[in-house]
């Protein structure tokens, strides 16, 4: 049976690394009709906006999306794409796995952590204002609501048990933000008290840093309001292996939206360099949403092989200062292709590759999958 999905290409680099993801789609055979839709640079272009209706209307009806990074200007010009889209799509888990694969470029070869956060509301909930006429001041409201609090925490509690984790960690800064870093707390305290199973604790946001930065391997599920989630979400990227390889979901009821951690890169757009891992890692986690297990399994060996064999790697995964053994980098392409031509021969009866033996699978990411 075929799928309807969705596909954004976005900005910069996007363009590059969502084709590299079909091209791995396709070598898996299953059949896939994608819906092209323009956000961002390119919608401004041809409908003068940067998330035409017609997007929201396509992501609505599919129900499932693929998508590239979408720029947005620091500062000024049009409001973030992908915050309004979360917002009003209400894709309020934003799920980021960050897990090392084969070792390679990172210091911490045993990384395997998932960065569960909200994606609705907090600091990015768009409320904000100049203080006076001359703009010598400015305030951003922090909205943080228990209702949003207690779904996202019961997500990370049922990820993890989903996933056979080991614990969850709550981050948040409670002794500084008396009122909404409290009732993010209080909704995590009384939630983890119905899931008896799983060990839960808490760390404010900059120990938290620090304590990644030192042994991330004691950390396992991390679940955090809106700015801190984004925060922790690149720092254990980079814990795992860099933003190359980082993929991402967002779940909303009954929709899901499928997009790496890392942005346009507007430095590499069209040079064909970018790492299109997190692009394709990111249709893994699809496929796997849309009931293509073992579609799914080929793609995330067939990334682990070509990683771990080293012979077609992009740049941030070759050269020296990324990498303890330099190879030549590869384009984005030519890994794309390399990795498609892998899936087919994958071997599912091998055993799974894991940074660390008590990792899951990987398959309960997704809320609409059982265990
Ligand atoms: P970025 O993630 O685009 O780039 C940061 C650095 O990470 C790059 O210079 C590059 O060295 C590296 N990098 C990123 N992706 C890579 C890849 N696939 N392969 C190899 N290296 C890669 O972050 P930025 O420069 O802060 O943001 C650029 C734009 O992207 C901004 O407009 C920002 O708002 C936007 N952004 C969008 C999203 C999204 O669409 N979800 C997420 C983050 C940032």
């Amino acid at each position: 049976m075929g799928h309807r999905v969705t596909l954004i290409p976005g900005d910069g680099i996007g363009p590059e690394v969502t084709d590299a993801a079909r091209r791995v789609a396709e070598a898996t055979g299953v059949g896939i009709e994608w819906d092209v839709v323009e956000a961002g640079e390119a919608a401004i272009r041809s409908a003068g906006t940067p998330l035409p209706e017609a997007v929201l209307e396509s992501v609505r009806r599919n129900r499932v999306a693929l998508k590239g990074p979408i720029t947005t200007p620091i500062g000024s010009g049009f409001r973030s794409v992908n915050v309004a889209l979360r917002q009003q799509l209400d894709l309020y888990a934003s799920v980021r796995p960050a897990r090392a694969i084969a070792g390679e470029g990172t210091r911490f070869p045993e990384t395997d952590l998932i960065v569960v956060r909200e994606a609705t509301e907090g600091l990015y909930a768009g409320v904000e204002h100049w203080v006076d006429r001359d703009h010598t001041a400015a305030e951003t409201v922090n909205v943080i609501t228990r209702k949003a609090s207690d779904r996202i925490v019961r997500f990370a509690f049922e990820l993890a048990r989903r996933e056979r984790r080991r614990k969850v960690t709550a981050v948040h800064k409670a002794n500084i933000m008396k009122t909404t870093g409290a009732l993010f707390q209080t909704a995590f305290r009384e939630m983890a008290a119905h899931y008896p199973d799983l060990p839960a604790d808490e760390r404010l946001i900059d120990n938290m840093c620090m304590q990644l930065a030192k042994k991330p391997e004691e950390y396992d599920v991390l679940v955090t309001t809106n700015l801190f989630g984004d925060i922790l979400s690149d720092l254990c990227a980079g814990l795992a292996g860099g933003l190359g390889i980082a993929p991402g979901a967002l779940y909303g009821e009954g929709i899901a939206v499928f997009e790496p951690v890392h942005g346009s890169a507007p430095k590499y757009a069209g040079q064909d360099k970018a790492n299109p891992v997190a692009e394709i890692l990111s249709l893994e986690l699809l496929l796997r949403h849309v009931g293509e297990a073992e579609a799914a399994e080929r793609i995330w060996r067939a990334v682990w092989e070509t990683i771990a064999e080293k012979k077609v790697v992009t740049y941030d995964l070759a050269l020296p200062g990324y990498t303890r053994r330099p190879v030549p980098a590869s384009t984005c392409s030519a890994m794309a292709r390399e990795i498609a031509r892998k899936v087919p021969l994958v071997d599912l009866t091998a055993p799974r590759p894991a940074p660390r033996a008590a990792a899951g699978t990987g398959a309960g990411l997704d809320p609409n999958l059982e265990a």
